[in-house]
């Protein structure tokens, strides 16, 4: 078997996510026979750093040996086993650990198995949650521009990128949509701190007009990633939970992302010392390598739906692989991991080498910024460093970068403009230099 017969058979047969089939005319699949920690190998025995952790989801690398071996135990005694009056070890283990790990208060798990619908279990208990509580007027949410919530059509509404959204807008919820606190357009000379608090007057003001109708406020903590790797500062989100609070909203972090280390602490929303109403996790959840996720939140919210049957205030919302046995268990053994390997401050040292092996981008001449938080660094090339200008969509500079990284050993692949590193966390430093030096050249190239 090689790499051309595997793509003959996919183009064949497969539709692959987010792709439009036809640039596979002239744009290579690329068919990967194994990994091993940071590494992935094609059917040519070509090897790629997968520097994006196969999209965002893999933090200790592929065919991670303590992982593997917790999932060859647990496939012998059970792989699933329906959630609706029945349970499991891994599942309340889980949760338990997890209740520990979150930020205080979070005391309920209610498992699902990708992050859309994570985020369509929050938007629908908040509604429930009102609901149950007599404020039938409460309907609505808000949330940030440039925000991503997933694609379901709950999670896809919540969101706001024109690309992925705009061709369904007539079967889409309508939120308030608040200007996101994206440094990125802070004044020159503008703290990111400064730039966040004045953008908060957006939200305050948002709140105070719409509040007797919404139900939360939905954000991605300290960093949109989809939203091309925009960042903003913890402060804003400090402000939002107290504004939610006075108003009477709840707030949801969407932390499916940024979760498990990824903005350099264990959670984001720890950076701001905030507890939000919900919390929905899960591309690191399983370290990369089952569909896992959870909606995390209150028992002030999980005792408005706790009565007699009869009164019909349950939360009757269910998925066929709810709390899969096998991806809790992948998902204790990557919390061994955190628990044993001292990962947040080993990260920290990753991240300062990221941040000085790419320093020199910062002197690219369409290189508008240079901007991380924790494991996620994002490189942002514009037509004109003075005015920012971007580079036209239609131009698809970014996937020269892919093209280019792919031929050096390289998974890179940038949200247009942004060539970004989310790297698993057992990358070295010789692969960030690798990386790094791929990316450089990459964008040379895309620059011409
Ligand atoms: C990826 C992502 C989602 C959607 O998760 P899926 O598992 O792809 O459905 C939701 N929110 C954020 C912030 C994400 O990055």
């Amino acid at each position: 078997m090689n790499n051309a017969d595997l793509i003959q058979r996919d183009l064949a047969a497969i539709w692959h996510p987010c792709s439009q089939m036809k640039d596979h005319e002239w744009l290579p699949m690329t068919p990967i026979k194994r990994g091993e920690g940071v590494w992935l190998e094609d059917f040519d025995g070509n090897r790629y750093i997968d520097a994006i952790s196969s999209w965002w989801v893999n933090i200790f690398g592929h065919a991670n040996p303590r992982i593997n071996a917790a999932l060859r135990e647990q496939m012998e005694s059970l792989e699933h086993v329906i959630l609706s009056g029945f349970t499991h070890q891994a599942a309340i283990e889980l949760a338990e650990r997890l209740i520990k790990l979150t930020p205080a208060g979070l005391n309920r798990c209610f498992y699902s198995d990708n992050g859309s619908s994570a985020v369509e279990v929050a938007l629908k208990m908040s509604f429930h949650y009102w609901h149950n509580s007599g404020q039938h007027k409460k309907q609505r949410f808000i949330n940030l521009s440039n925000s991503y919530h997933g694609e379901t059509l709950g999670a896809l509404a919540m969101g706001d990128v024109a690309l992925y959204k705009e061709t369904y807008g007539a079967l889409l919820l309508e939120p308030i949509t608040v200007p996101s606190p994206d440094s990125f357009y802070r004044d020159a000379g503008e703290s990111e701190e400064a730039y966040s608090r004045r953008m908060f007057v957006y939200m305050e003001q948002t709140l105070e007009q719409h509040a007797d109708q919404v139900c939360a406020v939905i954000v991605e903590p300290l960093i949109q990633c989809a939203g091309n790797m925009r960042m903003y500062h913890p402060v804003y989100l400090e402000l939002l939970r107290e504004a939610c609070d006075r108003h009477n909203v709840h707030l949801i972090a969407d932390e499916v992302a940024v979760g498990f280390g990824r903005s350099g602490t264990l959670f984001a929303c720890e950076q701001a010392n905030i507890t939000p109403d919900f919390m929905c996790l899960s591309k690191g959840l399983t370290g990369g390598y089952l569909p896992l996720s959870v909606t995390m939140t209150t028992d002030n919210i999980y005792e408005a739906f706790y009565d007699d049957y009869d009164t019909l205030k349950a939360f009757l919302h269910s998925h066929s692989y709810t709390g899969n046995a096998l991806a809790c268990r992948a998902a204790l053994a990557t919390l061994d991991i955190f628990e044993q390997d001292n990962v947040i401050e080993n990260n920290r040292a990753l991240a300062s080498y990221m941040k000085q092996a790419t320093a020199h981008f910062t002197d690219h001449p369409h290189v508008a910024e240079v901007r991380q938080t924790g494991m996620v660094l994002a490189i942002e090339m514009v037509e004109d460093k003075v005015t920012r200008k971007p580079y036209p969509w239609q131009e698809r500079r970014g996937l020269t970068v892919y093209r280019h990284a792919l031929k050096h050993q390289v998974l890179l692949r940038p949200l247009g403009n942004v060539t970004y590193f989310m790297p698993p966390y057992v990358i070295n430093t010789d692969e960030i230099d690798l990386i790094t030096e791929v990316a450089w050249q990459g964008i040379q190239l895309a620059c011409e």
